[in-house]
């Protein structure tokens, strides 16, 4: 049993078993969208959402697949997916660090520049980053992306913001 059957976490292993993670060779070409939606659910926001039509869905509840070549990383289906499971991968600096594009709809707004306490799958801390992207959808979603090190671009899932008091708390 995996921690997707225990306590609700999608671990790596089953999205390696799944085949949803993006090649290195991908990665290294730029942004590209990791869809960490494993449940079979009556949903198909991001397939709508995505302009060149590169998630796709066998039917409306089996999981939605990215055809990693034609997604260009736009970010549309991260900002439109209620249940905040997709997530962006860019690798294309190859200097030992990468970027993790993250939804993020807590308070206080983390803003350009600033640090944060990178959290792994399980919430946990494992290190510092550094946001260098904050984009807001038309509705309460953010992107945020951040820069962190590259052996943790599967890691990293969520973050804290390390508060100071240029933190906007809309
Ligand atoms: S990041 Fe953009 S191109 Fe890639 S799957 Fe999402 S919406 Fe489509
Ligand atoms: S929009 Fe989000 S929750 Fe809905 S199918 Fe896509 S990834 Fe899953």
């Amino acid at each position: 049993m995996n921690e997707q059957d225990n306590v609700g976490i999608v671990d790596i292993e089953t999205l390696r078993k799944l085949d949803l993670i993006p090649p290195l060779n991908r990665m290294r070409r730029g942004s590209v969208a990791v869809v960490e939606c494993v449940e079979e659910i009556p949903c198909d926001v991001c397939v709508a959402a995505c302009p060149v039509h590169a998630i796709t869905k066998e039917d409306i509840n089996s999981i939605p697949r990215v055809d990693f070549d034609k997604c260009t990383g736009c970010g549309s289906c991260l900002l439109a997916c209620p249940g905040l499971a997709i997530f962006l991968v860019d690798l294309s600096t190859n200097n030992g660090k990468g970027r993790v594009t993250i939804p993020y709809e807590l308070l206080p707004i983390p803003i350009k520049g600033e640090r944060v306490t990178l959290l792994d799958r399980r919430g946990e801390p494992i290190g510092e980053g550094k946001v260098v992207k904050v984009i807001k959808s038309a509705d309460k979603t953010y992107a945020v992306t951040i820069e962190i090190e590259e052996d943790k671009i599967m890691e990293v899932r969520f973050f804290r913001v390390i508060k100071n008091e240029n933190s906007l708390s809309l």
